[in-house]
């Protein structure tokens, strides 16, 4: 509870202050994170500007807040209606959480900058680099298994003994239950959320999202993802330039960084995702175990795509010194963020136990 609420007070005070300031011949600009959301909005780039919006400053705040709910009234020996419902929110909110990623972002917008103009890191970008680390000790430090335990639901029901019947584990909570066969959904009994033998339709849902986003894909990596206007000349720039450029200008670990976050990493995930759906429609019983570490690994760093697109919010935020310099985002980063989104959901939406399902003849699937 301490750690949540040093937590809170620094992600409060971080969204006060401006992350970079830019100065160029006598010319300000600076940048504060919902600024930089303000300034994609008003570019007539709404979607985006909503996935900046819900990945670092409304799914943070929803989680801290969520999380001082359960544990406060907890720690004062007390319990609140609708605690059980925002513990399980917090659960399923915490993969789009994404202020380390947005971290990295503003390292690489920083680094593009120093060469046009003088950047200077604000109070905010530190603020926002001890948030992470309070953030992963106050992950660390909580055990969800005593929270639900002393959220205290009464499930006599949850573990009958029962030779016939299959066990079900709840995704959310961890707890194991029997199947009741005289009911058509059911609930966990310790934390309400549903339970299935596998989840409903999982292929199909994970085939529509994937080839959503191959067909994405194309556009995120053709399309211009921001355009530079400056008394020069004007410049277009796709993922792959942005890449070139980091390189050129002698930042080759960014440049292999950005590299591997935004081009390898969406490709290897939309190959993986193929690859496991088509063995296992195939039933194959090919490496199950290296299978299974792939899917592990699918939904571990397919978060880290969204750097470019905090790249781009900074970039905008920060670039606009008219009539010297102006960016703005280009329909690429729309696309772009839409792949990393839909190959997210794709990976949540499959079900991992369907790879061992061909190894057990006597475990029933759908
Ligand atoms: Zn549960």
């Amino acid at each position: 509870m301490a750690l949540a609420l040093a937590a809170s007070i620094l992600f409060a005070v971080a969204n006060l202050f401006p992350i970079l300031t830019l100065s160029l011949q006598g010319k300000h600009a600076e940048a504060t994170l919902l600024g930089a959301v303000l300034e994609l909005q008003k570019q007539g780039m709404g979607m985006m500007a909503g996935l900046v919006l819900f990945t670092t400053i409304v799914v943070p705040a929803m989680e801290l807040s969520g999380l001082l709910y359960v544990l406060l009234p907890l720690r004062l020996g007390k319990l609140l209606p609708g605690q059980t419902a925002v513990f399980r929110l917090i659960h399923s909110l915490r993969p789009w959480g994404m202020i380390e990623v947005l971290m990295l972002g503003i390292l690489v917008s920083l680094v593009k900058l120093a060469h046009m103009a003088n950047v200077h890191p604000g109070w905010s970008l530190w603020l926002f680099g001890a948030f992470i680390f309070v953030m992963a000790a106050t992950a660390a430090s909580l055990d969800s298994e005593e929270i639900w335990t002393r959220l205290g639901r009464h499930y006599p029901s949850a573990l009958q003994p029962n030779s016939a019947a299959r066990y079900l584990t709840c995704h959310v909570c961890g707890l194991l239950s029997y199947e009741l066969t005289n009911k058509a959904v059911q609930h966990c009994p310790r934390c309400g959320s549903h339970l299935h033998i596998r989840k409903p339709n999982s292929i199909g849902r994970c085939w529509s999202l994937l080839i959503a986003a191959f067909i994405l894909y194309i556009p995120a990596n053709v399309l211009p993802v921001m355009s530079t206007s400056s008394i020069v000349g004007a410049q277009v720039d796709t993922i792959m330039s942005g890449v070139v450029y980091l390189w050129v200008s002698g930042s080759w670990p960014l440049a292999l960084l950005v590299f591997f976050a935004s081009v390898m990493v969406p490709l290897l995930k939309l190959m993986a995702l193929t690859l496991l759906l088509v063995t296992v429609q195939k039933r194959s019983r090919w490496r199950p175990l290296d299978r299974a570490r792939l899917y592990r690994l699918t939904e571990m760093v397919g978060r880290w795509s969204m750097v470019d697109i905090f790249v781009v919010t900074m970039l905008v935020a920060l670039v606009d010194v008219r009539p010297l310099a102006a960016v703005q985002a280009g329909p690429g980063a729309i696309a772009f963020g839409a792949v990393v989104v839909l190959t997210m959901v794709a990976a949540m939406s499959f079900d991992p136990r369907l790879i061992w399902d061909s190894l057990q003849d006597n475990v029933h699937t759908r």
